[in-house]
C-alpha cells in the first residue's frame, strides 16, 4: 500500500483529465483532481458545447428565409443576444454540475483551486500539499493573441461567448477552426462580420479544394472575407474600435475577435520544480504512453499538442488510465481521425488531403462532386455542396474524404468508420445509397475527376 496521499493526482478537469480521473478511480486508484476555473474544461465551458449551441442559434435566420419558398411566411423574426447567452449559461451550469457529480460518484476527490507542482510526487493547491504516486497534467490550452499596438482591445474565444452586448460589427482575425466557425455564427446571428486572414487562402492544413470551396461559400453567406491582410493597430475611436490594416485600409468595429491559435496552458504550473521537458512548440513532451521525462509525471490532451480535439483528449485520458491502473488496451491510433468545422455549411474531413496522399502513395485517383442541395432548388439559396474522394490507385483503398455541405460533420463520422476499416473504392461503389440524401453521392461517384 502506497504511503502517498493519492495514487493519481490529476491537474485540470477538462476532457482529458476528467476521463482519466474517472477511469482510474473506477479501476480502484485513489484519485484527486484539481480544477481552478470550470468543471469540464474548455470544451464544456468555452469550446465545443457553447460553440455548437451558438451554431444552432445562427442557423435559424437562414432557415426562416429558406422556408419562404416552401410556403411559410412570417414577418422577419428578431434575435435577442441576451436570451441566447443566458440560456447557454444555464445549460453550461447544468453540465458543470453533472461533471462534478460524475467525479464524486467515481470517488475522486475534487480540489477547487490552481494546482502547482512542488516536486515529482507533490502538488500544491492553495496552501495545502498533496503527495501522489503519479501525476497527470491535463491543463489544456489557452488563446494566443499576438502583441501589437492596441492588442489589449482584442478579445479571444474565452470572452466572446459572454459579451454583455451584441457586436453588430465584428472583425475576426485568423483563418483556422475558431475564426471560421465564429464568422459563421455571428454572420448568421445578424452581425456584419469581416474576417481577416494573413495568407492567400485560409484553413491551412485542409484539402485545397475544400479551402477554395469554403472561401466561395462563406463569402456568399455575407461574411466580408479578406485574405493577405492583417491588423497593424487597434485604437478606440469616436465610432467604436478603429482598426488600421496592413493594406492601408481602416475598419470600424464593435469587437475584434482574435482566433490566432492556442498555446499550452503551463503558466504557474511549477514546471521549474520538476524535470518535464517541452517540445520546440512549447507543448509537453511525452512518450507513447504519455509519460514525460519525469517518470512519475504524465500528460494528455491539448497540452501535449497534436490534434487539439476533445475526442483525442478523451482517448488519451482513457489510454493513460487503462495502462497505469487497469488492463492496457490498444494504443491510441492517430490515423484517420475525422474532424469537422462547424461553419455554414459544415466542413467534414477524414484522412489525407490531396497533397498528402500524392506524396504518400504516388498514384492516386480523385473523385469530385459539386451540386446544389435538393432543398435549395425550392429555397432559392445559392449554396453548393462539395464532396471529394481520394483513392490510392495501387490498393484501391479510399484514403481521404472531404466534404463541405449541410451535416458534413454527421456524414463524415460514418465515413470515418469505413476508412478505418480499410474500405476500397470498390466497397464504396457496391454500397447501396440512401435516396434522396446528399450522402448517397459518396457511393455513386463513378468517373474519376483525375488520375495519375
Ligand atoms: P481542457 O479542456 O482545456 O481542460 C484543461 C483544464 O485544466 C481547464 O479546465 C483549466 O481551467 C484547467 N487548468 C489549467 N491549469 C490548471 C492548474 N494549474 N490547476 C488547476 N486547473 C488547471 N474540439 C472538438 O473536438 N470539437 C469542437 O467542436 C471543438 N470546438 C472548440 C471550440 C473552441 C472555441 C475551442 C477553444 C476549442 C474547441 N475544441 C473543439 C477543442 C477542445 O475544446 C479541446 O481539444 C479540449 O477541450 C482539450 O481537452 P483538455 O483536457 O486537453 O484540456
Ligand atoms: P488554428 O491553429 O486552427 O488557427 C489559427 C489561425 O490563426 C491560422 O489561420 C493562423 O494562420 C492564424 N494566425 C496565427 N498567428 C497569427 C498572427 N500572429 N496574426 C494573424 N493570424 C495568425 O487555431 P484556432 O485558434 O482557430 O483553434 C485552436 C484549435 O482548437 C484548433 O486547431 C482545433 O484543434 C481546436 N478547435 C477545434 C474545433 C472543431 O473541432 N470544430 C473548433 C475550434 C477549435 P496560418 O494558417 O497562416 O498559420
Amino acid at each position: 500500500m502506497s504511503t502517498k496521499d493519492y495514487d493519481l493526482f490529476v491537474i485540470g478537469a477538462g476532457s482529458g483529465g476528467v476521463r482519466a480521473a474517472r477511469m482510474a478511480a473506477g479501476f480502484g486508484a485513489r484519485v484527486a483532481i484539481a480544477e481552478d476555473r470550470y468543471m469540464g474544461g474548455t470544451c464544456v465551458n468555452v469550446g465545443c458545447v457553447p460553440k455548437k449551441l451558438y451554431v444552432y442559434a445562427s442557423e435559424f435566420g437562414k432557415a426562416f428565409e429558406d422556408a419562404r419558398g416552401f410556403g411559410w411566411d412570417s414577418s422577419k423574426p428578431a434575435f435577442d443576444w441576451a436570451t441566447l447567452r443566458d440560456n447557454k449559461k444555464t445549460e453550461i451550469s447544468r453540465l458543470n454540475a453533472i461533471y462534478r457529480k460524475l467525479l464524486g460518484g467515481a470517488n475522486a476527490d475534487i480540489l477547487d483551486g490552481r494546482a502547482r507542482l512542488v516536486d515529482a510526487h507533490t502538488v500544491a493547491v492553495g496552501d495545502r500539499q498533496y503527495s501522489a504516486e503519479k501525476i497527470l497534467i491535463a491543463t489544456g490550452g489557452w488563446p494566443r493573441i499576438p502583441e501589437f499596438p492596441g492588442s489589449d482591445l482584442a478579445i479571444s474565444s474565452n470572452e466572446v461567448f459572454d459579451l454583455d452586448y451584441f457586436p453588430e460589427r465584428l472583425v475576426i482575425v485568423g483563418g483556422g477552426y475558431i475564426a471560421v466557425e465564429f464568422a459563421g455564427i455571428f454572420n448568421g446571428l445578424g452581425a456584419h462580420v469581416t474576417q481577416l486572414y494573413r495568407g492567400p487562402l485560409f484553413l491551412r492544413g485542409f484539402d485545397p479544394d475544400i479551402r477554395a470551396h469554403a472561401a466561395r461559400e462563406i463569402a456568399k453567406t455575407g461574411v466580408d472575407l479578406r485574405f493577405e491582410v492583417n491588423v497593424e493597430s487597434i485604437s478606440r475611436g469616436a465610432d467604436g474600435l478603429d482598426l488600421q490594416l496592413t493594406d492601408g485600409t481602416r475598419i470600424a468595429a464593435d469587437a475584434v475577435l482574435y482566433a490566432t491559435g492556442r498555446t499550452p496552458h503551463l503558466e504557474g504550473l511549477g514546471l521549474e520544480n520538476v524535470d518535464v521537458e517541452l517540445t520546440e512548440f512549447g507543448t509537453i513532451k511525452v512518450d507513447e504512453h504519455y509519460r514525460t521525462s519525469e517518470s512519475s509525471i504524465f500528460a494528455v490532451g491539448d497540452v501535449i499538442g497534436g490534434m487539439e480535439l476533445t475526442p483525442v483528449a478523451l482517448a488519451e485520458g482513457m489510454d493513460f488510465a487503462r495502462r497505469q491502473f487497469g488492463e492496457p488496451g490498444q494504443q491510441v491510433d492517430y490515423d484517420f481521425i475525422p474532424t469537422a468545422v462547424f461553419c455554414q455549411p459544415n466542413i467534414g474531413t477524414v484522412g489525407f488531403t490531396e497533397e498528402e496522399a500524392r506524396s504518400k502513395f504516388g498514384h492516386i485517383r480523385l473523385f469530385k462532386s459539386n451540386f446544389r442541395p435538393m432543398k435549395h432548388t425550392i429555397s432559392g439559396r445559392d449554396e453548393q455542396t462539395f464532396m471529394k474522394l481520394i483513392v490510392d490507385k495501387a490498393s484501391d483503398r479510399v484514403v481521404g474524404v472531404h466534404m463541405m455541405g449541410p451535416d458534413a460533420g454527421e456524414i463524415i463520422q460514418g465515413i470515418a468508420i469505413a476508412l478505418r476499416a480499410g474500405a476500397t473504392k470498390a466497397v464504396f461503389d457496391s454500397t447501396i445509397g440512401i435516396h434522396p440524401t446528399a450522402a448517397e453521392e459518396f457511393v455513386t461517384m463513378r468517373e474519376p475527376w483525375t488520375e495519375d
